[in-house]
């Protein structure tokens, strides 16, 4: 029998063995997750309607009254997929006593360290199709704990819990085994996230991972302007090129970001509006928002001059700004 991991250092002492927080879990298991759900809505019409066109399901057993009576269901009927939408609570709604058995669970897995967590399995098993006006409650189980296992992820146990659906006469409709594990994650250095991107950027970033930064240019009025968009704010165009930068530019305004912190970001984080130098008559400033380097925080004030680079960060190319003078600031 090999020895746990030893817990990382945030990890509460539980004072358990090994076997007693084995117990510990396994007690938890048969264990029912609060009072039964009731479904806000009884199955209806319009949702199945809304739940088709998510999906792109256009079978007419689900969408036509005519086809739906002349099949062998003889009336509409939903779509069996739907089953765990009926149930959910939506954003503002009832919400788990928090001392309950799962949130327990979470609590005694997080004393080793288990605080990761993923979903693994999902499958839904369905007893009989749901008519509009089947009115659901659900009752959810916590049906497996497992022992500890060494996955890919790092180290945890899976939980398996089922929910059972039932209608109005308490005849089970479908249910639906649910499988997360609880992890506890590997130590990796975190990668700095990727900005998010679209088709009218992806130009301006596929040029910052060549090099170059530049600014979009209306091909027809010769307006510059940034972020990039697909029309001119002054002529409305839709053409446009772009110009390459000068390099240098001035801080026009700023905010140091100390929380929330994300990974793969170092605090506290300058985050500097620069007003970009362009070559030719500038009619309305060119704005760029860039983290700085090879800066102190102290040296990040309004007005002062920065050179701007492309510097590989976390598996990309992004511009960030070097205060050149700091005679302003504090260093
Ligand atoms: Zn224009």
């Amino acid at each position: 029998m090999t020895a746990p991991p030893p817990p990382p250092a945030d990890a509460v002492d539980d004072g358990l063995t090994d076997e007693e927080f084995h117990n510990a879990l396994q007690a938890f298991v048969g264990r029912q997750i609060g009072p039964a759900m009731d479904a806000p809505d009884e199955v209806n019409v319009p949702m199945i309607r809304h739940w088709c066109e998510a999906m792109g399901d256009t079978n007419p057993v689900y969408l036509n009254a005519e086809a739906a009576a002349a099949s062998t269901h003889g009336e509409l009927v939903a779509p069996p997929a739907m089953l765990q939408a009926w149930v959910m609570a939506g954003i503002n709604g009832p919400s788990r006593d928090t001392d309950g058995p799962y949130e327990q669970l979470t609590n005694l897995l997080a004393t080793r360290g288990f605080t990761s967590v993923v979903a693994t399995n999902c499958e839904q098993t369905y007893d009989r199709y749901l008519r509009p006006g089947d009115r659901l409650s659900m009752v959810t189980t916590i049906t497996d704990v497992s022992a500890q296992k060494d996955t890919a992820l790092g180290t945890g146990h899976f939980i398996t819990t089922q929910q059972d659906y039932v209608d109005a006469n308490g005849q089970r409709v479908g249910s639906m085994v649910f499988r997360i594990i609880r992890f506890r994650p590997r130590g990796t250095t975190a990668r700095r996230p990727a900005p998010a991107t679209t088709r009218d950027t992806n130009w301006w970033f596929e040029a910052l991972a060549a090099g170059e930064v530049r600014v979009q240019r209306c091909s027809d009025c010769g307006l510059l302007r940034h972020p990039p968009g697909p029309m001119c704010p002054a002529c409305h165009s839709l053409n446009f090129d772009s110009v390459p930068i000068e390099g240098t530019g001035s801080v026009h305004s700023f905010v140091v970001v100390h929380h929330p912190q994300v990974p793969g970001f170092e605090y506290p984080l300058p985050v500097v509006l620069v007003d970009v130098d362009v070559a030719g008559e500038v009619v309305r400033p060119v704005r760029m928002v860039m983290n700085t380097a090879d800066t102190e925080p102290d040296a990040v004030v309004v007005g002062a001059p920065v050179r701007i680079e492309v510097r590989a960060a976390g598996g990309q190319h992004l511009a960030f700004a070097i205060v050149t003078d700091t005679a302003g600031g504090a260093s």
